[in-house]
């Protein structure tokens, strides 16, 4: 009996670590896809932010600030090249994705990565919105919206303060 409890025992430890394994394999990567990285959080006290940022990120990224429109640094960039998150590097969108939204803000139709923003409602100022947050130091980005161009109907409307442009080298 004592045996049996046991064996069961047994069982029931190794199968746990086993389909958790499983689960976290996920399903195999259609072929040319990029292995997902895990994202390793930054955190930081906001104090410490405070320190890190130029005074308009951190209103933007810290205290979910939105800077004028037409009055940022990238809303009218048409170079190619990448887009970080100003706080902590990772990269957010590409500009093969930014398109002229009209609003005076870098609009794009699709994050850089899926996993690499979190979307949250945010009900703020008496709207329901899709709040944009960098995935890696919790950031607070923009805002997305359904009225984009097409393949994905999305607008990520973003602010110009919570971004770091990387120019791809001019060959
Ligand atoms: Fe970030």
């Amino acid at each position: 009996m004592n045996d049996r409890i046991l064996v069961t025992a047994l069982v029931l430890a190794l199968s746990v670590p086993a389909s958790a394994l499983a689960a976290g394999a996920g399903p195999a990567t259609p072929s040319g896809a990029r292995a997902k990285e895990a994202i390793v959080k930054v955190t930081h006290s906001e104090k410490e932010w405070q320190k890190l940022l130029t005074s308009e990120q951190f209103r933007v990224l810290r205290q979910h600030g939105t800077e004028v429109a037409f009055t940022g640094k990238y809303w009218n960039n048409h170079a190619e090249g990448t887009y970080l998150c100003a706080a902590c590097g990772l990269e957010l969108f590409s500009s093969a994705t930014k398109f002229d939204s009209g609003t005076g803000w870098p609009s794009f139709w699709q994050p850089f990565e899926k996993s690499h923003v979190i979307v949250n409602t945010d009900a703020s100022y008496g709207m329901s919105r899709d709040e944009v947050t960098c995935a890696r130091c919790g950031g607070h980005l923009g805002h997305v919206f359904d009225d984009g161009p097409k393949p994905t109907g999305l607008r990520y409307c973003i602010n110009s303060a919570a971004l770091k442009f990387a120019e791809k080298d001019k060959k």
